[in-house]
């Protein structure tokens, strides 16, 4: 987009990074059609300042598919988080790749933004969970106590 401004308006956050699908952004972030799918989304625009959550991101699924595999769940559920994986690595090369096709002198602009917005987003960090009044679903027949 030709300018920032007009990035803030044509998008709405979403985990690490901005999505552009019209519906969604008019909806301001409530109106995903896909259930927040990102990764392989064509309207999800990455955020290189989240280069190294989104690299967290795909140890973490790794871990979470070898234990879908424990468990044997359904083809189904492997199969979706293998495919995370993939886009999320596709993600990071193709990020890396922009990097480094880049100038020093733009690249070296694009470390410094990216660090400061970590340290920013650091500092806003809650610094304890919130308890949120959730309900409890309990397998049908299990007993209250
Ligand atoms: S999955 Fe696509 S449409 Fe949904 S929030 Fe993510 S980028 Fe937007």
């Amino acid at each position: 987009m030709a300018s920032a401004a007009a990035s803030e308006v044509r998008s709405v956050a979403v985990p690490w990074g901005n999505c552009v699908e019209p519906s969604n952004v008019k909806a301001g972030g409530k109106a995903c059609p896909i259930r927040l799918q990102c990764s392989g989304c064509s309207s999800y625009r990455p955020d290189p300042s989240h280069l190294p959550s989104i690299e967290d991101q795909v140890r973490s699924l790794k871990v979470n598919l070898e234990l879908a595999r424990a468990m044997s769940t359904a083809d189904y559920t492997i199969r979706g988080r293998e495919g995370e994986i993939v886009d999320y690595q596709n993600v990071i090369k193709k990020m890396m790749v922009k990097l480094e096709s880049m100038s020093d002198e733009e690249r070296h602009e694009v470390e410094k933004a990216s660090k400061i917005l970590r340290r920013l987003r650091a500092g806003a960090t809650v610094p304890r969970p919130v308890a949120l009044p959730m309900p409890v679903v309990r397998p049908a027949g299990e007993v209250r106590r």
